[in-house]
């Protein structure tokens, strides 16, 4: 009999299994090891970890978990594979694209350890599922990609107690930590609030560096490795902070707060509306809808007629390169402000950019500008591209 994880309180007691002669070879470096050796690899084999999503940090993350010989991975994920993914999504291969994330994810699972199971999960994470999901697992890998689902990862952690493997990306920069540990603080001691919305702009906004969710998802395997094995010392307060321009790497301490909603007055008993706490209402995300639009046929339309109206480009310089709206003039949203005095606000403005929630902000600036006939291309540059233009390349 054994614990899992057997570093802290036992949440679990299993029988160790027995590995097989295909089981002891495959993992002869871990059994030369002496902090893993084969009651390690057995610990291995009885344990079961949840990620949450099969992306950027997903996919590195089961890799090497499965390599590693965990013997149940949980995923759980709802999304298709689309080729922007495969820059960093390195789970999913070229003729994955269109396929469900999770059948992709299960098919190289099984190539790279077939001893490995693989239990499914094609929902999204919702305060309804999240309990009764987490408790049947030892722990959970933190691979979301939104502040929703991160703080609802965080407090189910902390209700079902299982730590929390926690990793996020931007751009360049990384951080990884282990949270909701019996005595180590919780993702809410860090960031006791959300960021205000549309303050963050996503990966799918701001763009990521391909092989930063592998170094961040590789070290989430690490840590959950090592809460398995019960060796080494977790990130448990503390947090890693990776900067790849710099190749810079620190640590920075985490204290548990005791006033901590979650994690220290246990005031949050039940799992809440996470929209809602991060400020996603349905008034405020229907902002964007609520500004005026106009179609990309209708401001073809209008060019092909010579109406005389402004188009704006709020995007930024290095991605007009990549793709434009011949006619438009590019003016990005940092500066846009700046602008404003030299716009006139009789005439007609259009303003676009890649997906149309920066040109909305731009729209919505100008509205308060007192400007009244001024549209948000919907869809920017995109969907200009599905119905006008095919020839004007996607990114
Ligand atoms: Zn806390």
């Amino acid at each position: 009999m054994a614990t899992i994880l057997s570093y802290e309180k036992p949440a679990r007691t299993v029988n160790l299994p027995e590995l097989s002669r295909d089981e002891v070879e495959r993992y002869s470096r871990h059994l030369l090891l002496p902090e893993v050796g084969l009651e390690g690899q057995q610990k291995l084999k009885a344990a079961r970890v949840l990620l949450i999503g099969a992306g950027g940090l997903g996919s590195p993350a089961a890799l090497y978990l499965a390599a590693a010989g965990v013997g149940t991975l949980g995923l759980v994920d709802f999304d298709v594979v689309d080729v922007t993914n495969l820059q960093r999504q390195i789970i999913h291969g070229t003729s994955d694209v269109g396929r469900s994330k999770l059948a992709s994810a299960i098919d190289r699972l099984r190539e790279v350890n077939p001893h490995v199971a693989v239990e499914p999960h094609e929902t999204r994470l919702t305060s309804e599922n999240a309990l009764q999901l987490f408790a049947q697992y030892d722990v959970i890998v933190d691979g979301t990609d939104n502040f929703q689902t991160r703080y609802l990862v965080n407090d189910a952690c902390v209700l079902t107690g299982k730590p929390n493997v926690y990793g996020s990306i931007f751009r360049f920069d990384g951080q990884a930590s282990v949270f909701c540990t019996a005595d180590g603080p919780c993702y809410r001691c860090l960031y006791p609030e959300p960021p205000p919305p549309g303050m963050v702009p996503s990966c799918a906004e701001g763009g990521v560096l391909g092989v930063l969710p592998g170094l961040v998802g590789t070290l989430q395997a690490t840590e959950a490795l090592k809460l398995i094995l019960g060796v080494g010392e977790p990130l448990i307060g503390r947090l890693l902070l990776v900067n790849a321009l710099g190749a810079q790497w620190r640590t920075v301490k985490v204290r548990k707060n005791p006033l901590c909603p979650a994690c220290g007055t246990h005031e949050i008993n039940a799992l809440i509306d996470y929209d809602e706490f991060c400020g996603i209402t349905p008034a405020l995300s229907g902002a964007m809808a609520r500004v005026p639009e106009i179609t990309p046929g209708e401001v073809a339309a209008k060019l092909a007629r010579g109406d005389d109206f402004d188009l704006i480009d709020v995007r930024e310089p290095h991605e007009e390169k990549i793709a434009r709206i011949e006619g438009a003039r590019l003016v990005p949203l940092g500066s846009f402000e700046a602008e404003i005095p030299a716009l006139d606000p009789n005439r007609e403005i259009v303003i676009s950019c890649r997906s149309g929630s920066r040109s909305a902000k731009a729209v919505q600036r100008l509205q308060a500008a007192g400007f009244t006939r001024v549209w948000n291309l919907a869809g920017g540059i995109l969907r200009w591209s599905d119905e006008v233009d095919p020839t004007i390349v996607k990114y």
